[in-house]
């Protein structure tokens, strides 16, 4: 098929690649030259692992990036997988949707039926306002000319090529027949897994033959939309449930690590997003979960768990604040070295993490803040320029004189740091991982003072009321 792909970012860098990986000829096509440019030189504009190999083997070949609409003439389907971040009311901001629609529609082909396919992440009704859009620029007809089609993304950012070519299932919402047609033939290679075991020699995780099969379900537009904010809305109580279950677990203690294993046992629960963190954050669930709430809200049907879940969150990322303020009282002048500025590791996503949120609370407090982060510094200094911190090239530079070490992102990089020369660079060898991820190194024999989060290490915590809560 012939295969347009607008917006080069997380979601539609990978999604082209992995088209024009399964045999598609895709053009992406992006506004900001920059990543275009990168993209024909064989470089990924994002970092994703294994995605510079891939986009590097295809461009030329079965993949091109252009600023130009010129290529939605000749395509077969177009994907819109262009940003759709919140506003400052929580609901999400289509001005780049309505943008990419307006160009569809001023180069969509008269002569041929084109599927145009939402993958970012919209509100519902978004079908209807991209198909009206397109209507009204070119006069075609929908449903007889072209069709919208929601196709919503559920990728990990880190384990993108993964989720990718091995999805649970791939979600199509559309009650156009021939647009059926079009979704079952273009996601037929990827259903049937077909050349898997050829085409993996240039994938970077392993060719599984055992991986479950991907279930591809048809329902209605919007049920489609719906089914993304829900599924996000879904994991974000989890995890702000499992949080919950920490500061309870830390208070009376029992160690959570056990609980969530324990709970994760019963196959009705599972075990993932039962990891304890200082907080959901990150690109998607903050503005999945503000859009959804605001929407149910102004509609007269509050998502009260979901709002909860996020009440939790934010009292998350100040409990963690609140137990590095516990250990060292006041935090006037005290050094602060955080690891960690992404919400997850394997990613330079910088959006909206809880770092930022931490961060500003510890300057407010008094605190100087030392940061690393092996890929999110860039994007996280571009993103809050006010927040005066130092940024540092080495894990080990945030530890020098440094009061307390705070590990926000668990990169495996920091589990083989030179601990000794960290312990010997410290003023103060206080650790809190809220990870619980350095758990297993024998920090406390190196004469660390190691605290996790809800794994009943320190005597002190309990009995003690938050103070920020
Ligand atoms: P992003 O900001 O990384 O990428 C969006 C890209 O679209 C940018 O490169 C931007 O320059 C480009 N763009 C904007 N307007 C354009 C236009 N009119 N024409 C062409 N290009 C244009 O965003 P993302 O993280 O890839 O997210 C995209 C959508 O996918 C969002 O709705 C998001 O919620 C959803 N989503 C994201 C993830 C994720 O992990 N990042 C996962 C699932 C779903």
């Amino acid at each position: 098929m012939n295969i347009v792909c607008i917006g080069s970012g997380y979601v539609g860098s990978v999604t082209g690649t992995a088209f024009a990986v399964l045999g598609h000829k895709t053009t992406v096509i992006d506004i900001n030259q920059q990543k275009v440019d990168l993209m024909n030189s064989g470089k990924s504009p994002i970092f994703e692992p294994g995605l510079d190999e891939l986009i590097n083997k295809y461009i030329g070949n079965t993949l091109s990036a252009t600023t130009s609409y010129k290529v939605v003439n000749d395509a077969d389907v177009i994907f819109i997988g262009v940003g759709t971040p919140s506003k400052e009311d929580g609901t999400a901001d289509l001005k780049y949707i309505k943008l990419a629609a307006k160009s569809i529609g001023e180069n969509l082909n008269p002569n041929r039926f084109t599927v145009i396919i939402d993958k970012s992440t919209v509100p519902l009704g978004t079908g209807d306002l991209v198909s009206s859009i397109i209507t009204e620029v070119s006069g075609l007809e929908v449903e007889k000319d072209f069709a919208v089609v929601s196709n919503p993304e559920f990728l990990r950012e880190g384990y993108a090529l993964e989720d990718v070519f091995y999805p649970d299932r791939v979600v199509i919402g559309t009650t156009n027949e021939k647009a059926k047609i079009v979704m079952r033939e273009l996601y037929s290679n990827l259903i049937e897994r077909a050349n898997y075991e050829e085409l993996s020699k240039d994938f970077v995780f392993d060719y599984n033959e055992n991986a479950p099969k991907t279930i591809y379900f048809e329902t209605d537009i919007k049920s489609a939309e719906m089914i993304k904010y829900a599924s996000n809305a879904f994991l974000a109580v989890k995890i702000s449930y499992i949080n919950e279950i920490a500061r309870l677990s830390e208070t009376l203690g029992a160690n959570v690590l056990d609980v969530a294993k324990g709970m994760g046992l019963d196959s009705r629960i599972g075990s993932k997003f039962l990891q304890v963190s200082s907080g959901w954050s990150g690109s998607c669930f903050p503005k999945d979960t503000a859009e959804l709430l605001v929407t149910s809200q102004k509609y007269g049907n509050e998502l009260s768990i979901v709002k909860a879940a996020v009440e939790s969150n934010e009292r998350m990322h100040h409990f963690c604040v609140e137990k590095v303020h516990r250990e060292l009282k006041s935090l006037n002048g005290k050094n602060i070295g955080v690891l960690g500025l992404t919400f997850k590791p394997n990613t330079d996503d910088a959006r909206k993490t809880q770092a930022s949120t931490i961060i500003k609370k510890l300057i407010d407090l008094g605190a100087n803040v030392k940061v690393h982060d092996p890929q999110g510094m860039d994007m996280f200094k571009s993103l809050n320029p006010d927040l005066e911190i130092q940024y540092v090239e080495s894990p080990e530079q945030v530890a020098v004189n440094a009061d307390a070490l705070v590990l926000l992102t668990h990169w495996d990089q920091y589990l083989n740091l030179n601990w000794e020369q960290v312990y010997n660079l410290m003023r103060n060898p206080f650790i809190l991982d809220t990870r619980n991820f350095l758990r297993e190194l024998p920090l406390s024999s190196l004469g660390f003072n190691y605290e996790g989060i809800g794994i009943g290490i320190k005597e002190q915590v309990k009995n003690k009321q938050p103070l920020f809560i």
